[in-house]
C-alpha cells in the first residue's frame, strides 16, 4: 500500500460514477490518514468529540443489534464505537488510505465492521430501506452536493429509521472559532481541513431533510471550551451541531 497523495485524476479514476466526491477533500485525508488512530495527533479533536456524539446517539436510538451505516467513516472512530454497542455497521467512504487503516485497526480492537470504498449514492442507486440507522458525521462539509447525501440516506433508511449528522455552522463565529481558532491558534486540526465556504447552516440542512421527507428531531450543539481543551453537548449551534432525523 502506498502512502503518496492521490492526484484527482487517479481519484475519479478508481471510481468514476462518483460524482459527488470532491477529489481534493479525498486527497487531503489520505495524506494524513495514517495518523488516524493516533490520539494526540492531527486527529484527536475526533476522538475528543466521540463519546459526546456517541451518546447524542444512544441516547435516541438503542444500537443494539442495528443495521448501521457509517458515511465517511474514514479510519473507522465512530464505526467502532457503536461496533462495540452490539451494532452491525458498514463503513464506507472514498478514501483508500483512511479504509486500510479502519481495517487494520479492527485486528486491534477485535470488533467487526464491514468497510467498503462507495459513495452513499451509489448503495442507494441499487438498494433501498436497508439500514436502521445511517450516521454521517463530519462528513457533509466535504462534499460538492450535500442533499444528494441526505437524498441517498432517506432512500437506504428502513421506514421508522434514524439519521444522525453532524457538521460546521457558517457565521462570522464559526469562521473564528473553527477555522482561525482550531486550525492556526490552538492547532486542533491542520490547516487547511475545513472550507469555509462548504460549511451548513441548520437552516439548509432543515430544507434538504424536508425536501427529501426526513423529519427534523433535534438540533444540539457542541461546543468547545478553549480554556479546559474541552467540548460539551450545549443549546449552542453556532459553530459545531449534531442533527437527529427520522425516516
Ligand atoms: N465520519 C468520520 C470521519 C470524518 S472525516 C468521523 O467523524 O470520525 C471525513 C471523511 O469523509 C474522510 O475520511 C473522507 O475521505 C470522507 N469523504 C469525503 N467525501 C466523501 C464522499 N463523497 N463519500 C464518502 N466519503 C467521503
Amino acid at each position: 500500500m502506498s502512502n503518496r497523495k492521490l492526484d484527482s485524476s487517479e481519484v475519479s479514476a478508481s471510481n468514476t460514477t462518483a460524482s459527488n466526491v470532491d477529489a481534493e477533500e479525498i486527497a487531503k485525508f489520505e495524506q494524513i490518514a495514517r495518523k488516524w488512530w493516533d490520539k494526540e495527533s492531527d486527529f484527536k479533536t475526533l476522538h475528543d468529540i466521540n463519546p459526546l456524539r456517541l451518546s447524542y446517539i444512544t441516547e435516541r436510538v438503542d444500537l443494539s443489534s442495528r443495521r448501521v451505516l457509517d458515511v465517511g467513516c474514514g479510519g473507522g472512530i465512530l464505526s467502532e464505537s457503536m461496533a462495540g454497542l452490539g451494532a452491525k455497521v458498514t463503513g464506507i467512504d472514498m478514501g483508500e488510505t483512511p479504509l486500510s487503516v479502519a481495517r487494520l485497526h479492527l485486528h486491534e480492537s477485535n470488533l467487526n465492521v464491514d468497510y467498503q470504498q462507495s459513495t452513499i449514492e451509489e448503495i442507494a442507486d441499487s438498494d433501498t430501506e436497508l439500514f436502521d440507522v445511517i450516521t454521517c458525521l463530519e462528513m457533509l462539509e466535504h462534499v460538492p452536493d450535500p442533499g444528494s447525501v441526505i437524498g441517498a440516506c432517506k432512500k437506504l433508511l428502513k421506514p421508522g429509521g434514524h439519521l444522525f449528522l453532524s457538521t460546521i455552522n457558517r457565521n462570522p463565529r464559526s469562521y473564528l472559532f473553527a477555522i482561525i481558532g482550531a486550525e492556526y491558534l490552538l492547532n486542533l486540526l491542520p490547516h487547511g481541513t475545513h472550507d469555509f465556504a462548504k460549511f451548513l447552516k441548520p437552516s439548509e440542512i432543515s430544507a434538504w431533510l424536508r425536501q427529501h421527507d426526513l423529519g427534523l428531531k433535534d438540533i444540539t450543539g457542541m461546543t468547545y471550551n478553549p480554556f479546559l481543551g474541552t467540548f460539551r453537548l450545549s443549546g449552542d449551534v453556532e459553530v459545531n451541531y449534531l442533527v437527529h432525523a427520522t425516516s
